[in-house]
């Protein structure tokens, strides 16, 4: 019996077709659908590992990078975020370290095993940040930066491609399909919240966008409840909410004392709150087992007929 198609979903991005899900055929329903899996070095991300990257909005300095590292290494993250470069809203605000934070990065790698996770800006520095970096960070102000997708597309790395904080979900695989097209399809997309007429928070988390994006694409899709809350004591619940529609993992940001942040400090949780959020999502991952079994049915309307 084949399955009537969502005709929205399908045809609005089969154009996208080395990021899009157009190679399984309408009529075999059953089939596990193809996954990508991104893989950097034993981690996986788009299998069946929960991975959760953590760190600093920005390195502010060796002692505050370290300490970081290590407590979310110990409350179980396996990937450590941290901007040296740092697309800033305001050009008096903190900008980064720039390369001495690629160093850091490197040393706290080193002394913890965890992979880095790091922002690149321009195209004319992704050789030097693919030298220090595990996955290359693609921020949201940058998704439409094409000159910078297809650097990345080249550069050898896995790419974490942060939504637009104004685009829709068309646009935004239009974005990972250019870096696919540049020879990369290993992407991570990342839900961030998107501008809305809200204000209570600092974007509005598109929740649906995870179901939606797991559905209609086969790259892993993580979640950033950070910058979508902009407030730390709402990072916990959103979390969960990721877990339970079925994100591959989330990017989470985390200081020693958050009130001295350079950086997101408002939204940035404390080790301790940190290691609170880990021990608690164990339930909701439970639960994300049963959503990643509808997931083949949001691409058919009303179900197999
Ligand atoms: C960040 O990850 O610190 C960041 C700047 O995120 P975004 O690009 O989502 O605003
Ligand atoms: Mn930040």
């Amino acid at each position: 019996m084949t399955p009537r198609m969502n005709s929205k979903w399908n045809g609005q991005f089969s154009c996208f077709d080395l990021v899009a899900r157009v190679h399984e055929k309408a009529g075999d329903g059953v089939g596990a659908p193809l996954r990508t899996i991104v893989r950097v070095r034993e981690i996986e991300i788009g299998g069946n590992d929960f991975v959760v990257m953590a760190g600093p909005c920005a390195v502010e300095s060796e002692t505050q990078l370290l300490q970081t590292a290590e407590a979310v290494a110990e409350a179980g993250a396996r990937i450590l975020r941290g901007g040296a470069y740092k697309p800033r809203s305001s050009p008096y605000s903190f900008q980064g370290l720039g390369v001495e934070g690629l160093k850091l990065l490197r040393k706290a790698r080193e002394a913890t095993g965890l992979a880095i996770v790091t922002e690149v800006m321009s195209e004319e520095d992704v050789d030097l940040i693919a030298d220090y970096a595990d996955i290359m960070q693609v921020g949201s102000r940058s998704m439409e930066n094409y000159a910078l997708l297809e650097a990345v597309g080249q550069c050898g790395r896995p790419v974490l491609l942060k939504r637009g904080m104004t685009a829709t979900l068309e646009e935004f695989l239009r974005s990972a399909q250019v870096i696919a097209m540049a020879g990369n399809l290993q992407i991570i997309l990342c839900e961030r919240g998107i501008r809305t007429f809200e204000t209570a928070t600092r974007n509005t988390l598109d929740i649906a966008a995870v179901p939606v994006l797991k559905a209609v694409s086969h790259l892993p899709v993580i979640v950033d409840p950070s910058h979508a809350a902009g407030v730390r004591s709402l990072v916990p619940v959103l979390a969960r909410a990721a877990a339970v529609v079925g994100a591959d993992g989330l990017i989470v940001e985390v200081h020693p004392c958050p009130e001295q942040a350079l950086s997101d400090g408002e939204q940035s949780l404390t080790f301790h709150e940190f290691r609170q959020m880990m021990d608690d999502i164990e339930p909701y991952l439970d639960l994300q087992q049963e959503s990643r079994q509808l997931r083949p049915q949001l691409l058919a309307v009303g179900g197999a007929e």
